[in-house]
């Protein structure tokens, strides 16, 4: 029983409300976990987190909501990240500093891709904010010549996320700063028209990154889910082209439900096709994102990210084809990432780097000269591929 002193009078309650609370909170609060409502609960949260971003779930009891509102607002005008670094510039087939931006937009509007989880990086920001997250970047801006990449964690040729005028804007900008050898921006297909490139006239050159992932349309609509075919793909390339700007084509090395050989020899084939459209492969060494299709086959075992060796070896065979290739190791090393046993990756990833901005492929071939045990594991998986994964066709081709 509750015991109050009021007034130096002892009370057993302040109010018969405080009497009904003792005997009945139990009930009113209802605190006892029931199974269903805790699914309910957590499939909430789960499409929560989908859609809005971890971000949700801050902690920011200790603020003000005036400093709230200030994160907020210092938030939406400040870009994901961005950081300076050495890019191939291919026209002039030379290594120069590169500033990559993470612009903070409304985000992809597909997002169903198994593989990313980029789209969670959005948010609900105005034209305004993103012009200054873009000035923000620029203040650690090289005074040297330098390559401007603005990537939005979806389409920049969507309107949705960046706005005609906006683009224009950008462009306006870019065409003051001499420093600005080019800018690439990334783009889904089906955005890619002459009115948008038109928006981008003002640059001398401009690059449009594409995700293709593959050429193979089976794995890019089944394994992928990227909505888009190589077709659409072809198409835009043709259009970046015909107004004067260059393709950067993504590729992806090891897509879901594939093996590490097809996964190799996926990406050689995808290179020959694309090559004609592509000033720049740039290959993307899968890695396991948060909250995705490709997130939960890792974690049951039926996915695991590719080996550095598979990557090296790609790379050598696209860049005998005479084209740019490009490949940034995100992750690599850790086990969401593309690795190897753990002794021998920091070697290749370094080699791998030295390659993105020299072109020079005796860099990678130098890496024949490590001796790590691993190798011979993995040479051992390219070479019985057949039997561990389609024995059928291993046991047709033998009889
Ligand atoms: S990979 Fe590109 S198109 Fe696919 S969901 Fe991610 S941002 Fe969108
Ligand atoms: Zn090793």
């Amino acid at each position: 029983m509750m015991r109050f002193t009021f007034n130096n009078e002892e009370l057993q309650y302040f109010s018969e409300f405080h009497k009904f609370w003792e005997a009945h909170h139990k009930e009113i609060l209802n605190a006892g976990i029931d199974i269903k409502q805790a699914q309910l609960a957590a499939h909430a949260l789960s499409n929560a987190t989908r859609k809005y971003g971890r971000e949700i779930f801050r902690v920011t009891s200790n603020k003000t909501s005036h400093e709230i509102m200030t994160t907020a607002k210092n938030k939406k005008q400040k870009p994901v990240a961005s950081w300076l670094d050495y890019d191939f510039f291919t026209e002039e087939r030379k290594a120069i500093k590169s500033l990559t931006v993470i612009v903070r937009t409304a985000g992809c509007q597909w997002r169903n891709c198994t593989i990313c989880g980029y789209w969670q990086e959005a948010a609900d920001v105005t034209q305004a904010d993103i012009l200054a997250q873009l000035e923000d970047s620029l203040k650690t801006s090289p005074d040297e010549e330098f390559i401007l990449k603005i990537f939005t964690s979806g389409s920049f040729l969507d309107d949705r996320e960046i706005a005609s005028e906006t683009r224009r804007e950008i462009a306006k900008m870019v065409k003051r700063r001499k420093e600005i050898k080019k800018l690439i921006v990334e783009t889904r297909a089906e955005y890619v028209n002459a009115e948008k490139i038109e928006d981008l006239k003002a640059v001398e050159n401009l690059e449009l990154a594409i995700g293709l992932e593959t050429a193979d349309d089976f794995i890019r609509s089944k394994y992928i889910n990227k909505g888009f075919s190589f077709e659409d793909y072809r198409k835009a390339a043709k259009i970046t082209r015909d107004y004067g700007a260059t393709v950067k084509t993504y590729l992806l090395l090891k897509p879901p439900f594939i093996s590490e050989k097809k996964a190799i020899e996926d990406v050689i084939t995808s290179a020959e096709l694309v090559s004609g459209y592509s000033s720049t492969i740039s290959l993307n060494l899968c890695n396991v994102q948060k909250y995705t299709l490709l997130e939960d086959l890792w974690r049951r075992g039926y996915y695991p990210p590719p080996w550095l060796w598979s990557a090296v070896d790609a790379i050598k065979e696209i860049a005998r084809q005479n084209v740019v290739v490009i490949s940034d190791p995100v992750g690599a090393g850790h086990k969401r990432g593309p690795h190897n046993c753990g002794k021998c990756d920091q070697r290749i990833i370094e080699a791998i780097k030295k390659f993105n901005i020299t072109q020079d492929l005796s860099v990678l071939e130098h890496l024949d000269e490590i001796d790590c045990e691993c190798r011979e594991v993995w040479h051992a998986l390219i070479k019985y591929d057949d039997f561990l994964f389609c024995s059928q066709t291993f046991f047709k081709k033998k009889v």
